[in-house]
């Protein structure tokens, strides 16, 4: 098996002799047993798909890798998304290191430090406006049209085949599809990807079945559950707070055709699920990552039945890009003379 993603799934990828085989490490991220929220929560079993693992640190690496290959073998030197984000730092990452030109427009207000420092050292052109991501991905398709720019959000087709490898990859460790996978929803693209991944192994005789699909946006953000989209979306989970999803329609196919579930979950039940992960599993994902785990919690406290399953939810991005979340929802210890007897007493050990 290759360990360059691009390869080990050529036959599933639209690559040509003329596509470039690059790679920056993505893919093969770990899957993860959770033997204590299985119980907690009465799954047969349940597995974390650690995106959070990708060289940028989240998911959004296995789609830019496709898409900057395919922009590569047209001759393109320039890339540009909208981002609330982890797209920008696939994006930074990718073209810099393949030689092409990245600009980043980013909504202003709201974004999380450490993924806006991922696109600064790796020298993207950084735009802010003062507008919704809507806004953003809007002023990026026009620059697309108006320019030698290639488009890489997850409207750029190549995003959706790369990050369909996930969907391989679980049913590749299993041994077949989960029964039920859980994933958040933003712009939709992410969800659209694992579908049509499901259904080509299923198709190709890798698996015996298809996943119900498990979709979760945050209830201030989910234009698809109220079925119109939201002016203003708000979540404190920055990379599902989209108002008007580019891939509506795949979400709701992937549920439709899978006999699933789009809901919404608070910020409250995100942010308990956020903790959960961490504290029962060792694992740090940032907010809109601990969607899937929070509508798993909402489904099995609402009694819906897990037990003869088995469950994957995907861990969408890294904690670590959004340290101030953290901080605020933990208490920061205060300073003490740096003396034995101090800490003891600290500690509640004197
Ligand atoms: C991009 C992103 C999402 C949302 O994915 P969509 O394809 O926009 O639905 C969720 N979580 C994280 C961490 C992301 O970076």
């Amino acid at each position: 098996m290759s360990p360059i993603l691009m390869e080990r799934y050529r036959s599933f990828l639209p690559i040509t002799e003329a596509t470039p085989i690059i790679s920056l490490g993505e893919g093969n991220t770990p899957l993860v047993r959770a033997i204590r929220l299985e119980k907690e929560f009465g799954c047969g079993q349940l597995y974390f798909k650690l995106e959070s693992c990708n060289p940028t640190g989240s998911f959004k690496d296995r789609g830019m890798v496709v898409a900057v290959a395919n922009a590569m073998e047209r001759g393109n030197k320039a890339i540009v998304c909208a981002s609330t984000g982890n797209t920008s730092a696939a994006t930074a990452a990718y073209a810099t290191r393949f030689g092409l030109t990245a600009v980043v427009v980013v909504p202003k207000g709201g974004l999380a430090t450490g993924k806006l420092a991922q696109a600064f050292v790796f020298g993207a052109k950084i735009v802010v406006i003062d507008g919704t991501f809507d806004r953003a991905l809007d002023v990026a398709r026009a620059l697309s049209q108006r320019h030698p720019v290639v488009l890489v959000n997850s409207i750029n087709p190549y995003r959706i085949q790369g990050q369909k490898t996930a969907s391989f990859e679980i049913i590749d460790e299993l041994g077949d599809a989960p029964d039920a996978f859980f994933i958040p929803v933003g712009n939709a693209g992410n969800i659209s990807a694992y579908w049509q991944g499901f259904v080509e192994y299923h198709q190709a005789g890798k698996a015996s079945r298809r996943p119900r699909m498990m979709g979760f946006q945050a209830e201030g953000a989910a234009p698809i559950v109220r079925g119109t989209a939201v002016a203003n979306p708000q979540t404190i989970a920055s990379a599902i707070r989209v108002g008007n999803p580019a891939s509506w329609q795949g979400a709701v196919a992937a549920r439709d055709e899978s006999e699933g579930v789009i809901d919404s979950v608070t910020d409250d039940e995100i942010m308990e699920a956020y903790r959960l992960m961490a504290i029962a599993e060792g694992i740090f994902g940032e907010p809109a990552a601990a969607a899937p785990l929070a509508g798993l919690m909402k489904m099995a406290r609402n009694g819906h039945d897990f037990s003869r399953q088995r469950v994957v939810c995907v861990v969408t991005g890294s904690g670590l890009k959004d340290p101030e979340t953290a901080l605020k929802y933990t208490s920061i210890p205060k300073e003490l003379p740096p003396d034995v007897a101090a800490v003891e007493a600290a500690l509640g050990w004197g």
